[in-house]
């Protein structure tokens, strides 16, 4: 075992219902690796049954004392697919009978969007149009008329405190929850709001949809491998951890990840940490932003940034700054020409 392995390997990563501890780098970023392979080719597929020779080959890049837990993950996604997959029938069944009717398909579908609506919003009706569309096992509703985007916010059992954060935001995920419209299947919801010019800035929707997208896979479908800081929740170090890896995937975002604790969005996302906590959550984003800044050309990269995802999400925050100057070592040495400069966080012995 080199050196660089054995310090690896001294990291307690807790075992919280998750992947085995990582005995090396290379392993960690094998799994990483497969991880991002896995999601591709999931993401591919949309609504369509993954086929399981093609999820063998991906798992196969992985050591196989973690298959369980990409099995346990693809189970998750499954699921969720599943219960979207009725849904969406159930939505086009509707539409179709509507259009039936003599109503335009664009109007029975914003008839649906309104249904939506109330419904998560208690009754009340929607100002704008609400446009519903598939992402995957994800429901996307665009929103046309700000006080609606805000109204589900609120209502979204969203973990930012409305007000400020809602006005700031331009998007949010909203976990599972059972909508009776289509026969009360549990549905993973993402709302956006469309800007008052009427349409996204080249680049901005897709940079939104992948950072909510990362919300709904850390809790979800690879919410397992959040096991250094127990589950995601709505508080506390695990929350803090979940909007910085989204801001790592997010193109609008990443490059002024540093100055995230900052923005009254996440105002309380930090507020309820513990002091401790507190200082562990700003030196870790401190020792990412470091990490960001040393390897901006690779890191421009989102492929490259989703495999850093998963590769962070196991491990505790806390070894963050000691973990990436490792890595960084690691990659100087496995491919020098891309990551020329050294990176040193900690003095390591
Ligand atoms: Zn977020």
């Amino acid at each position: 075992m080199s050196e660089l392995e054995r310090g690896f390997s001294g990291f307690s990563i807790q075992k919280y219902d998750g992947p085995p501890g990582f005995t090396s780098m290379g392993e960690n970023v094998a799994v990483a690796k497969t991880a991002v392979a896995l999601e591709e080719y999931l993401e591919s597929l949309g609504l369509e049954n993954p086929v399981p020779e093609k999820i063998l080959e991906i798992l196969g890049g992985a050591p196989r004392a973690f298959t369980p837990y990409f099995t346990q993950a693809l189970d998750n996604y499954i699921r969720a697919q599943k219960f979207a997959r009725q849904w969406h029938d159930g939505f086009l069944a509707g539409v179709q009978r509507r259009q039936q009717e003599g109503v335009t398909e664009d109007e029975a579908r914003a008839e649906v969007g309104a249904q939506i609506f109330s419904q998560i919003a208690d009754g009340k009706t929607a100002r704008g149009l609400i446009h519903p569309k598939m992402q995957g096992p994800v429901l996307v509703l665009m929103c046309t008329d700000e006080q609606d985007y805000l109204e589900l916010y609120d209502r979204g059992k969203h973990e930012e405190s409305p007000g400020v954060a809602a006005k700031g935001s331009a998007g949010f995920y909203r976990p599972e929850e059972d909508l009776s419209i289509f026969g009360g299947l549990p549905i993973h919801t993402i709302a956006f709001r469309i800007p008052k010019e009427g349409k996204f800035p080249p680049g901005e929707l897709d940079a939104l949809l992948r950072h909510e997208l990362q919300h709904f896979i850390q809790r979800v479908a690879l919410g397992m491998f959040t096991v250094t800081e127990g589950k995601v929740d709505t508080v506390g170090l695990g929350a803090v951890k979940d909007e910085l890896l989204a801001h790592l995937r997010d193109q609008r975002l990443y490059q002024s990840l540093a100055s995230f604790p900052r923005n009254e969005i996440y105002t309380k996302l930090f507020s309820v940490l513990l002091d401790t906590d507190n200082a562990v959550a700003r030196e870790a984003i401190g020792a990412l932003a470091k990490y960001l800044d040393s390897y901006a050309e690779v890191l421009s990269s989102e492929r490259e940034r989703a495999v850093l995802v998963y590769q962070l999400s196991s491990i505790n925050m806390g070894d963050f700054p000691r973990w990436l100057t490792i890595l960084a070592r690691y990659n100087q040495m496995h491919n020098p020409e891309r990551y020329p400069p050294p990176y040193t966080y900690v003095t390591m012995p």
